[in-house]
């Protein structure tokens, strides 16, 4: 079950060698998916910004889960593919109150996975995942009976330990603690940056690949309108 699997991250164009726990998640053709591997070690924190976080500083997971919700789920809507990070935490010493400590959650920089699937790459900061569903409105790795089947995004955030956060279509907020109940209702709404036409046209010429590769191998999404207006 372990392998040493390399990959190309296609978003950041990062190389990343894993020592992965690789499953393919995926049940059926349109079920939205998430596969977990291991990262070795390697920081996944993009280089932008100042304090070398990706994104700001948010008092809390859901925080950071709704700020990455705002920013990528207008892309994962239009060209209907899954967009996925990690967050992590960071305590700090307040320097004006001695012993006084506080923490901070980041996400990841996004990448984009396929149109029902994502990777991560979970290291020992990991505390959740985020991602987005541009179909499905609820987590996978919820049987027909409606009970945990141990696979998909469930599944994944129960073996590894981290909670799962991700943003559905009519950008509804999900949340599930690792180990809990499946939830029920979501816990918030996300406002999408709205995307600009030349946004659109990049996103466009980008994914239409991947786009057509998918509905070869999933008819039923050939009826789909792509982009997604
Ligand atoms: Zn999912």
């Amino acid at each position: 079950m372990a392998e040493t699997k390399r990959y190309i991250d296609g978003i950041n164009n990062k190389y990343v060698s894993t020592s992965s726990t690789v499953i393919s998640e995926t049940n059926n053709n349109t079920g939205n998916n998430t596969g977990d591997s291991q990262n070795n070690g390697a920081s996944s924190t993009g280089a932008s910004g100042v304090s070398g976080h990706y994104s700001a500083g948010y008092y809390s997971a859901e925080e950071a889960a709704a700020a990455f919700g705002a920013e990528v789920y207008s892309a994962s809507n239009y060209i209907r593919h899954e967009y996925v990070a990690e967050i992590y935490s960071v305590t700090y010493r307040n320097p004006d109150m001695i012993g006084q400590e506080y923490t901070l959650y980041y996400y990841t920089e996004p990448r984009v996975g396929e149109p029902h699937k994502a990777n991560l790459n979970i290291t020992k900061e990991t505390v959740a995942f985020v991602h987005t569903h541009p179909t499905k409105d609820s987590f996978s790795g919820i049987d027909k009976d409606g009970k945990k089947d141990g696979e998909g995004d469930l599944g994944v955030s129960d073996r590894r330990g981290i909670d799962a956060y991700m943003i559905g279509p009519t950008q509804n907020l999900w949340y599930y603690e690792s180990g809990g109940e499946i939830p029920t209702d979501p816990i918030g709404k996300i406002t999408p940056t709205p995307l600009s036409d030349d946004e659109k046209k990049r996103l466009v010429a980008e994914y239409q690949d991947s786009w057509n590769d998918h509905i070869l191998k999933h008819p039923n999404c050939q009826d789909r309108i792509w982009p997604n207006p």
